[in-house]
Formats: C-alpha cells, sequence, structure tokens
C-alpha cells in the first residue's frame, strides 16, 4: 500500500524533518530513549516514513530496554532486508525498508523467543497507524 509517494530527494528533503531524513536516507542514529515509539504501546503497524509501507506490528514489540523501539519480527520477512554494516569498526547487521531501501535500524541476535532476534529500529524512520477499534 501506499506506495505512489513521490520518494525522489528533493520531495523527501521536503517531506521528512531533518531527524528522518538524515536516519533514513544517510544512515544516521537518534539518541536512546529520543524516539517518539520507544516506550509506545498501542495496537497498530508501524510503516516506513519514506514510502509507507507496512514493516513492523505492535504484537512483535517488546521494551529491550535499549531506549529504541525494538521487535522480535518484522511483520513479514520481504518487508525488510538486511546489509554488512562494518562502520564504527564492528560488524553489524543493518535493517533496511525492502521496498524503498530506506536505513531503519539493525537486527542483532540478542532477542526474544520465538526468534531470538531483536530488530532495534529508529523512531524516526516509522510512521504509526493505529488498529481500528474493533
Ligand atoms: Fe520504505
Amino acid at each position: 500500500m501506499a506506495d505512489d509517494r513521490d520518494r525522489s530527494d528533493e520531495a523527501l528533503r521536503k517531506r521528512l524533518t531533518e531527524a528522518q531524513y538524515h536516519i533514513t536516507q544517510e544512515s544516521g542514529t537518534e539518541a536512546a530513549f529520543s524516539g517518539q515509539f520507544y516506550t509506545h504501546e498501542e495496537p497498530g503497524t508501524y510503516v516506513c516514513v519514506c514510502c509507507g509501507k507496512e514493516l513492523f506490528s505492535s504484537t512483535e514489540k517488546y521494551d529491550s530496554g535499549s531506549g529504541w523501539p525494538s521487535f522480535w519480527s518484522p511483520v513479514a520477512q520481504e518487508a525488510v532486508s538486511t546489509a554488512q554494516d562494518t562502520s564504527r569498526g564492528t560488524v553489524r547487521e543493518e535493517v533496511l525498508c525492502a521496498n524503498c531501501n530506506a536505513h531503519l535500524g539493525h537486527v542483532f541476535a540478542d532477542g526474544p523467543q520465538p526468534t531470538g532476534l531483536r530488530y532495534c529500529i529508529n523512531s524516526a524512520s516509522l510512521d504509526f497507524e493505529q488498529d481500528e477499534e474493533a
């Protein structure tokens, strides 16, 4: 859904905040405990702030204590892609929006079961869509 937005660099610069642009387009990282979603507990879906694609669900969100929104799984394996990130002198697995390649965060192998994964995601790379009242 919602992949009809203009994602040219010029359009993104206009539409996104400075922090959203820096994090998604320049692989930035927001300061821990600074984002709008790390304690966010509403039921709903987290979508890519750049292209609107559904990425994570509140169902797989948990409090990792890291200060970033953390998920043990994306909504679907094909929703995100990963790439090796060797910056900062370590090897980390970068997480990207599979649809538009926006940088989202990193994935680590210290998450809870059933996956054992921790998707450590910047709030600034996400928008939130609340579930309709049942
Ligand atoms: Fe995207």
